[in-house]
């Protein structure tokens, strides 16, 4: 087992891949000279005060002080650089085209009538326009779960499409396309069959027809509460629509598919300075493989790759996918700017407690993922691509706002790396959890599907755990297995994000 990783020769810092004591010759003629925390950065060599400090080949940031070989690195030690110019950014001069290739280019979806990508579950989704009639949605839910479910097992679940928007928002501010686009593309996603049913209010801001449009509107598609008389009344209707539904949805069944109709998200969370140099990249090697073999692959979080973004450009194949990834994150540069705050907001203790000093360390990492394949296409939040291969979507970093956010892009699955460990799940499409060290498999040994510590500690390469990870997407898409958020139903809220007034 390896004590270190450096990751390229350029470095001038490594990371230790356990706790180190202070005295202890981590390389010959190189003894520690503080306690260095698993995932924590050293000084490989004399920095001079404003010298740079280099991982991953980039400079995360330039020393306060002098920082003597041997020493701890963390936060407080080093002072951001200047996030990359969006100007002019070189475009397509890093164009990979030797992927690796996948053992199988099918999987066993629900092809769907829109010709869209193809579901990996079966589920009767059902929309709601607006947050006051959730309790009601609620109840009926478990007794349709309970008394009508059953009776159609070729379907898999029943989910409420919860969300905090819909009235006492600013319906007509420009913003509020964001949230309305969002809804919008939920209510079509994949894994509901083209099966829509909606729960209304009836005094909302976000209308029927805006929400699924008006040609949906018909008392076969909706529920209108304010019309039924009284609460039984409520509880019938919906019953009785669901019912409905899960008579066709029931008739659905999986058929083998090219990859090509498999959409995948990735996103982490919880990230340590291990997930770029385990997770993210065996995520990349999957990502790679279902890219090579026609898939398409979804990544995000603008504020984790602003730092990296001339990496990404580099990727686009066109000079428009250029200007589409420039614009958006301008436009988030705005956005955090409108508040008086920048991307340094982004790393939460657990990345520092992990060993990421700074974003643009957090950045490297979070690019990682997304492999090396070209990117075709650039979306803004909860667009629906329009392309196959690699995308980017230029979503928020927040967890919980990425996965609505992919969700509403019409991901079959979502692929979630994380180093410090965190139970988020998704009812609507499963969440493969991938952890970056063993010490977080070992903890969470019941949580965590596949772990790349391994590859920490020199057992395993980036292709193994990479190969392994696309073996186990495969097997979710086809409903051969269930990552274990999906086994135990661990379903986090959606919070579609929403940068217009509240009112
Ligand atoms: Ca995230």
């Amino acid at each position: 087992m390896r004590d270190y990783v450096k990751l390229t020769d350029r470095d001038n810092v490594a990371v230790v891949t356990h706790d180190v004591a202070k005295g202890v010759e981590i390389m010959p003629g190189l003894p520690l000279r503080d306690d260095i925390p698993q995932a924590h950065k050293f000084a490989l060599v004399d920095i001079p005060k404003d010298g740079e400090i280099i991982r991953y080949g980039v400079v995360l940031g330039y020393a306060l002080d002098e920082i003597k070989q041997g020493s701890w690195i963390n936060e407080h030690m080093l002072r951001l650089p200047v996030s990359p110019s969006l100007d002019n950014m070189p475009w397509g001069t890093n164009i990979v085209t030797n992927l690796p290739e996948p053992p199988v280019k099918t999987f066993m979806g629900y092809k769907n009538p829109d010709g869209f990508y193809a579901g990996t579950r079966n589920i009767l989704g059902i929309q709601t326009t607006v947050q006051c009639v959730q309790g009601v949605l609620n109840v009926a839910v478990e007794k349709i779960k309970r008394e009508l479910l059953p009776k159609y097992p070729n379907v898999d679940d029943v989910v409420a499409v919860n969300h905090a928007y819909g009235c006492g928002v600013a319906i007509n501010a420009p913003n509020a396309k964001f949230p309305i686009r969002a809804l919008r593309n939920i209510a079509r996603h994949p894994n509901f069959g083209g099966q829509l049913m909606v729960v209304s209010l009836g005094c909302e801001k976000l209308t029927v027809d805006m929400l699924v449009g008006a040609e949906n509107n018909t008392p076969d598609n909706v529920v209108v509460l304010q019309e039924c008389k009284g609460y039984d009344a409520m509880i019938n209707a919906i019953m009785n629509l669901a019912e409905k539904k899960l008579q066709v949805l029931d008739k659905r069944r999986r058929e083998e598919l090219p990859l090509s109709d498999l959409l995948v998200g990735m996103q982490c969370g919880g990230s340590d300075a291990f997930s770029g140099v385990s997770a993210n990249p065996s995520a990349g090697y999957a990502a790679d493989m279902l890219v090579k073999g026609g898939a398409t692959v979804m990544f995000s979080e603008v504020t984790e790759v602003r730092d990296g973004v001339n990496f990404i450009a580099e990727r686009c194949v066109s000079e428009q996918v250029r200007d589409k990834l420039a614009s958006e994150m301008r436009w988030y540069d705005n956005y955090l700017a409108a508040e008086q705050v920048d991307r340094s907001a982004n790393p939460a203790p657990g990345n520092k407690k992990g060993g990421l000093s700074n974003i643009v360390e957090k950045a490297m990492g979070s690019i990682a993922k997304s492999g090396t394949s070209p990117i075709v296409e650039v979306l803004s939040p909860a667009e629906r691509p329009t392309k196959h291969g690699m995308i980017y979507a230029a979503t928020p970093a927040s967890d919980m706002v990425c996965g609505p956010s992919q969700l509403a892009s019409g991901i079959g699955l979502q692929v979630f790396m994380t180093g410090r460990g965190t139970p988020y799940g998704l009812a609507a499409a499963p969440v493969i959890k991938v952890c970056s060290r063993n010490e977080m498999k070992a903890q969470w040994e019941d949580v965590i599907d596949i772990s790349a510590g391994a590859v920490v500690t020199g057992e395993k390469t980036i292709q193994e755990v990479g190969t392994e990870l696309f073996n186990f997407i495969i097997d979710v898409a086809s409903g051969r297995k269930k990552p274990y958020t999906e086994q135990y139903g661990l379903h986090n809220f959606l919070c579609i994000f929403n940068p217009a007034p509240i009112t």
